[in-house]
């Protein structure tokens, strides 16, 4: 079993109120973790802004450096991170693997777009020097979640380290040794003070959100990200949200329905539904409803999944899926937990949904296809466009003007034809809504970490 400690101020600590994280698989404890309280969030703070300036003022190159040192630790402790990552929230070890590998290659990017990003000079007075100069913003809080916990605290540590912030780092209390772990890679290549980690659960989110930090960026859910915008607007910290979203799958009236269907799953099924921009609700043309449904339930028999990530969760998925059929869905595969240890839950198709189902209106993060069927791609893409959220769609469609005109009309920041994931590296989008904002990866992420200062240079009179 792990045991968890903080790092504050270049010390680990052991800290206090542990609690422990159940292996979903199983049941069996895997960390005993503590929860930071308001006193060591601002130990930790404290100790941030008191390296920073050393750090701003390091080489852009020397912080690159580091980075590309921690970047070969991560590399390297892949084995142990991907079992404690499996073990704490349930993601299988070769997905696991793949995911830390993800985050090690944006280290990497970052530590090479770092020292290149730069500002710019004015067209002013001749005699005159004009510049916009990014500056590290300071203190950043790193506020993270459990379904992909290494790659995105990557990101945004990468980012905020490599152009001078320090970083407070608070990762999910569901995978807390598997941050914990990260930061012990991490830090050996930093400065003391530069990076800290706080375990601990939203209590000690809300304290350091809350606390004398330049930049609050959280990834994780709507409800969080909207009480942490609220608290930033109190303290005047910069918030950089990644949020949630219900991403529609609109399936068009001329595809392949076995080749939707494989899609649709993919979407839905992947990472047992707990991933950002999973499939959510699906639109399917009555043309092809039927063929498609016969096809899905197909798929969703064939897919592998590992366990939702604790009995909560599990529980929060259920309550959606009985909300569907006690309003009129139909159940065409899974919807029941097995009996026995773990969180197990098999993936689920349900037709006959409608727009008022919990299940299609908010959030569902599990391993549900709720199926819609709709009279034209019109329809689809009005009923698509019903939602607090606007993180990313996907449209399944051989009409290249239907391509077209749905990408335009679809609110989203990521919006994919033909493929439920994929994309060229370095995209980054701006969710809209519920789902967040500013940019929260990509060469992108390292402005949303500076600011920019203009300079306006004139000699004394005389002359220099
Ligand atoms: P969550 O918001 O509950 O937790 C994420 C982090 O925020 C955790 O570290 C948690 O302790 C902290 N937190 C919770 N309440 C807080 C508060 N009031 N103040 C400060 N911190 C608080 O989310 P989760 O359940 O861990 O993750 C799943 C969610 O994350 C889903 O909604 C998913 O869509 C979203 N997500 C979004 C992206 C993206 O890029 N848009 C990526 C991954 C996950």
């Amino acid at each position: 079993m792990h045991t968890v400690e903080h790092l504050i101020a270049g010390a680990w600590t052991a800290g206090s109120d542990r609690s422990t994280v159940i292996d979903p698989h199983d049941g069996t404890p895997v960390t005993s973790a503590p929860a930071a309280t308001a006193h060591e969030v601002a130990a930790a703070v404290a100790a941030a802004r008191a390296a920073q300036p050393d750090w701003a003022a390091t080489a852009p190159d020397a912080r690159a450096e580091a980075l590309r040192a921690a970047a070969t630790a991560v590399e390297h402790a892949t084995g142990v991170l991907a079992r404690t990552m499996s073990a704490e929230m349930g993601k299988p070890q070769a997905e696991a693997a793949a995911s830390i590998a993800a985050g090690v290659g944006t280290l990497r990017q970052y530590a090479e777009l770092g020292p290149l990003s730069g500002g710019r000079t004015l067209g002013g007075d001749p005699g005159a020097l004009d510049l916009m100069v990014p500056e590290p913003r300071g203190v950043v809080a790193a506020i993270t979640p459990w379904n992909d916990p290494v790659a995105v605290a990557c990101g945004l540590l990468g980012a905020a380290l490599v152009t001078g912030n320090a970083v407070v780092y608070k990762p999910s209390e569901r995978a807390p040794a598997t941050g914990w772990l990260l930061t012990k890679l991490l830090a050996p290549h930093l400065p003391p003070g530069v990076l800290s980690m706080l375990a601990g659960a939203a209590p000690t989110g809300a304290a350091l959100a809350e606390s004398a930090v330049d930049v609050v960026a959280h990834v994780g859910s709507t409800a969080a990200g909207r009480w942490i915008a609220a608290a930033a607007a109190r303290t005047g910290a910069k918030a950089l949200l990644e949020n949630g979203g219900s991403d529609p799958l609109i399936v068009d009236e001329d595809v392949d329905p076995a080749w939707a269907a494989a899609q649709a799953a993919l979407g839905a099924f992947a990472n047992a539904g707990q991933i950002c921009v999973a499939v959510e609700r699906i639109y399917v043309h009555a043309a092809l409803a039927e063929d498609f449904l016969l096809a899905l339930v197909k798929e969703a028999a064939a897919f592998e999944i590992g366990p939702l990530v604790d009995l909560r969760h599990r529980a929060a998925v259920h309550g959606q899926v009985v909300d569907a059929l006690d309003r009129g869905a139909t159940l065409l595969a899974g919807g029941v937990a097995p009996d026995g240890p773990g969180a197990w839950y098999p993936p689920t198709v349900l037709a006959d949904c409608t727009d008022e189902m919990r299940v299609v209106e908010t959030e569902t993060f599990g391993p549900i296809a709720p199926v819609v069927t709709v009279g034209s791609f019109d329809e689809a893409l009005r009923r698509a466009a019903r939602t607090p959220y606007g993180l990313a769609a996907t449209v399944l469609t051989g009409s290249m003007s239907n391509a077209h005109w749905a990408w335009q009309q679809l609110e989203a920041g990521t919006v994919k034809i033909n493929a439920v994931f994929g994309g060229a590296p370095g995209g980054a989008a701006h969710p809209r809504r519920g789902s967040g904002q500013g940019f929260g990866y990509g060469p992108e992420l390292l402005d949303e970490m500076t600011a920019t200062k203009v300079v306006h240079l004139e000699a004394p009179p005389g002359g220099w």
